[in-house]
């Protein structure tokens, strides 16, 4: 399906910093989710640069992608491709797809693991790098080692144990929190600021204690998702690009005048993401952190959806305003959304779809969960039947961040 080349390597140019790779072109409107969705392929090639010329965005490759992958690869990108504005459209989706491998020099960039010699966790949000510490307490994080002690408050402090990321590169037990900033703003050249997640994520708000580290001193951002912009200040509300594909995931289930209730929206990224490219009739995008839902209601702006409503309130009291009115509630609130099933039952109208987000044990991973889900509905004399049941990822050993879909009849 895709034009092979004569190599399938990355191949040295005779200049050091220079690689002959194989990229994959695809128009700059759909360049986000095309290149997580490679991502999630493990294809993209992290220590170069995406580039672009005026209508291309090229997103660099490990390798040619093998037959499977490249069958598997134009059956997902075609939704991608009609769902976000493409100037060919689905008509001419086979010649461009045909086209999309071709090949670049460009300057290689040394990947943080490279430049340090070993590996360590963070986040890139916006301009925005937050080394993660200790990022068991995120209910969206993955932690791909057990919990690691505890953490400095401050950057200074010399040696701190490491959170492997990358399972190539050998991890270190210890490392230098001003060297790792180091590495990160040489090889991300678009980071400003390099923050140090100093805890776990908690409380009410979900927020979590941040220490400034290297570049501008500041917790604000930009953050561009999906064709979405979403201010968030990372010190005064709830964000991860984690959730991306998740929220992508749901975007497909939302239909021409659905009514949309998000009880725990934060900034807004999975209410202004449906606002933006579905049609619901309205969005209510609700959250009790007053700050965030003033960036949420920046973010409406920022994004021109005009169908969102921002709300202010305790979610477990939006059942008095919306009965029955839902026909997707969505519940990102996975430590708590038990409790507030009562109010999705009650909000939901009958056939609408709760996604509810939790976490779970390994011994039990939905069942519990679903039995919870059918006694809050039974009490108010419905029924349920469950769409979907998949684990997001996983949370820390045996423990899983799940989304159950689930009608209420
Ligand atoms: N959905 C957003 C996202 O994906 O970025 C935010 C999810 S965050 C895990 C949970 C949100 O629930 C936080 O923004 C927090 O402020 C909000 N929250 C916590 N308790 C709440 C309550 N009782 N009513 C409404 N919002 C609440």
């Amino acid at each position: 399906m895709i034009q092979k080349s004569d190599s399938t390597e990355n191949e040295h140019t005779g200049n050091p910093d220079c690689v002959l790779r194989t990229s994959f072109r695809t128009h700059k409107g759909n360049g986000e989710p095309v290149r997580r969705l490679l991502d999630e392929y493990d294809l993209i090639d992290h220590s170069c640069k995406p580039f672009a010329d005026d209508i291309y965005l090229y997103l660099p490759l490990v390798r040619y992608p093998e037959k499977e992958e490249r069958l598997v690869l134009r059956d997902s990108l075609m939704p991608l491709i009609s769902l976000l504005p493409h100037p060919k459209k689905k008509v001419e989706f086979h010649s461009w797809y045909l086209q999309c491998v071709s090949f670049q020099v460009q300057k290689k960039v040394p990947t943080v693991s490279e430049i340090l010699g070993y590996s360590v966790a963070y986040e890139i949000i916006g301009d925005i790098a937050v080394i993660d510490e200790k990022i068991s307490g995120d209910e969206n994080l993955k932690v791909p080692v057990p919990s690691v002690p505890s953490v400095p408050s401050v950057p200074s402090v010399p040696s701190v144990p490491s959170v492997p990321s990358v399972p190539s590169v050998p991890s270190v037990p210890s490392f230098n929190v001003s060297d790792v900033a180091d590495a990160i703003l040489t090889a991300h050249s678009a980071i400003k600021t390099v923050l140090l997640s100093a805890g776990s994520i908690s409380g009410e708000f979900r927020t979590r204690p941040l220490v400034f580290v290297k570049g501008e001193d500041k917790t604000a951002t930009i953050h561009k998702e999906y064709g979405c912009r979403y201010h968030v200040d990372l010190a005064r509300a709830y964000f991860t690009p984690r959730l991306s594909t998740e929220r992508h995931r749901i975007l497909g289930q939302i239909r021409d005048g659905d009514v949309v209730i998000d009880m725990f929206a934060g900034v807004g990224p999975y209410s202004i993401l449906f606002a933006k490219f579905a049609s619901p009739s309205c969005v209510i995008a609700n959250d009790k952190n007053e700050d965030a839902v003033a960036m949420l209601r920046e973010n409406i702006a920022l994004n021109k959806v005009s169908n969102v409503t921002a709300l202010n309130e305790d979610a477990l009291f939006l059942s008095e305003k919306y009965p029955n009115a839902a026909d997707h509630v969505i519940m990102n609130l996975p430590h708590n959304a038990f409790d507030f099933l009562d109010t999705a039952v009650a909000i939901c109208k009958p056939g609408g779809v709760i996604h509810c987000y939790a976490m779970t044990s390994d011994d039990d991973l939905f069942d519990g969960s679903v039995e919870l889900i059918r006694a809050a509905a039974e009490k108010k004399g419905r029924s349920i039947e469950v769409v979907e049941k998949r684990v997001v990822r996983s949370y820390a050993p045996h423990q899983s961040n799940i989304c159950l879909d689930v009608r209420i009849l």
